[in-house]
């Protein structure tokens, strides 16, 4: 099938690209023209593993190609998926603005019949306004049918999980529509929902806002672990091996970040009020998140008497790891908070450190390993649990460090191997903290 993209990001891209190696012809638009020339040259403007080695093999097989041409991009396409930015506008509600001018550019360009597949994140309704925008401004005289498909891959694996999707949800009024998109993702053989489309925009919106809620949950509970002496690890375990609670998403840590979480749990909450059905859980979830995102810059201050004139590592900016995404970050407000207490500051992150300059800027000094970072430091956070951090020869970094004290944000380092380090002062999130002095710290 031909297929055009509209959007080169996460979900854009790594949909073409998949698409492409399932054998179809794919046209991936992009309005951004530095990404598109990039992407010409076989490179990919993000990190997501396997995603380049894709995007070569298919664009030199010749069934993946980019433009930054509309007009180009559509000649040929039956499918059209808009996969561009939904982000948050100041009253949390979705900003529609690059929706829109996508409708725009589609209705302007488009010259055959097309089914317009709608995969950005949308509130209920969207894409019923999206078809009246399109129908008002067609250039052409041809046919438009929508489908609702949201998106559910997960930054850091969204190959693996465009290609084994736990579902793919179709929500469309029009039947022959439903079955051509399911034939388009049949070679993946991925269990299909078939919804209306009002369903299709909530259970994505649903899916992220429950998500949410079960990491803002069990943050809930590891602080009183902390305050009661339990092991929030060992209380996570005990629950999910309930069928009905599930294991996934249980890991306490200093909140959830990210492109999607934090808009999209706000977007349904502006949703529920513009509705007038309350939902105050959602405002405890944001609520418990934003307290958690400070945890460890209020347990350093605790424990070090204040931050003023301290030196502080931060291991790990991204939001999560195999991603350079720094959208929401908890490591945003971690540095802030720290430089405004009078911390110096400097991290690691293993490829994230471009794009967190340009969000964080130099108040804090980037460094190229985790050991340049740990030299001198006061205590050490851990932000990010990259792979390479729980590998992490602990002993040699304690040597480095003023004072061997770390503070694990995400509870990734093995207990285990601190304790054969003798001497340190290791607190993780909602367990008890393990603290070994051999000599005064
Ligand atoms: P992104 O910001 O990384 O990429 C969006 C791209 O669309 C940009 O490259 C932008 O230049 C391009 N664009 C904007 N207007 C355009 C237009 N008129 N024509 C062509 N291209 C245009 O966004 P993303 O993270 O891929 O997210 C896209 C959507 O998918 C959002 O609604 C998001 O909520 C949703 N989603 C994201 C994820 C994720 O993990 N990132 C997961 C599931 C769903």
């Amino acid at each position: 099938m031909k297929v055009a993209v509209f959007g080169t990001g996460y979900v854009g891209l790594s949909t073409g690209v998949c698409l492409a190696e399932i054998g179809h012809e794919v046209v991936c638009i992009d309005v951004d023209e530095r990404k598109i020339d990039l992407l010409k040259e076989g490179k990919s403007p993000i990190y997501e593993p396997r995603l380049e080695e894709l995007l070569i093999k298919n664009s030199i097989e010749g069934r993946l190609a980019f433009t930054a041409s509309h007009q180009q991009g559509l000649r040929e396409a039956e499918i059209v998926i808009i996969a561009v930015g939904t982000p948050q506008s100041d009253d949390g509600q979705a900003d529609l603005s690059f929706l829109e001018q996508a409708a725009k550019d589609l209705a302007r360009h488009i010259v055959r019949d097309c089914i317009v597949v709608v995969k950005s994140t949308v509130p209920v309704g969207t894409n019923e306004y999206l078809k009246q925008l399109l129908l008002g401004q067609l250039k052409n005289n041809v046919e438009i049918k929508m489908v609702s498909n949201p998106e559910f891959l997960r930054q850091g694996s969204a190959i693996q999980d465009t290609m084994k999707a736990d579902r793919i949800i179709i929500g469309s009024d029009d039947e022959g529509a439903s079955e051509k998109i399911q034939e388009m993702y049949r070679p993946l053989n991925v269990p299909f929902l078939l919804t209306d489309v009002r369903s299709a925009e909530m259970i994505k919106y649903a899916s992220n806002a429950f998500l949410a809620t079960k990491i803002s949950f069990i943050n809930g509970i590891s602080n009183l672990c902390e305050a009661a002496g339990a092991d929030v690890e060992d209380v996570a375990k005990g629950m999910g091996y309930d069928k009905r609670i599930g294991s996934a998403f249980l890991n306490a840590g200093i909140g959830y970040g990210g492109s999607c979480f934090p808009k999209d749990v706000k977007a349904l909450l502006h949703t529920s009020r513009e509705l007038g059905v309350p939902f105050s859980l959602l405002e405890e979830t944001i609520a418990i998140n934003d307290h958690q995102q400070e945890l460890l810059v209020r347990k350093a201050m605790k424990r070090l008497g204040g931050l003023k004139g301290k030196k502080i590592a931060m291991l790990g900016l991204s939001f999560k790891p195999n991603t350079d995404d720094m959208r929401e970050a908890p490591s945003i407000k971690i540095a802030k908070s720290l430089t405004a207490s009078g911390a110096d500051v400097a991290a690691f992150d293993p490829v994230a450190a471009s794009n967190a300059r340009k969000v964080i800027g130099d108040a804090i000094t980037y460094m190229d390993s985790a050991m340049e970072a740990a030299k001198g430091a006061d205590a050490l956070f851990i932000v990010t649990e990259w792979e390479e951090f729980r590998l992490l020869e602990i002993a040699s970094l304690l040597e480095v460090m003023k004072q061997p004290i770390i503070f694990d944000g995400r509870n990734c380092l093995d207990e285990a191997a601190l304790k054969a380090c003798g001497t340190i002062e290791y607190y993780p999130v909602g367990r008890p903290a393990v603290i070994m002095k051999d000599k005064n710290i």
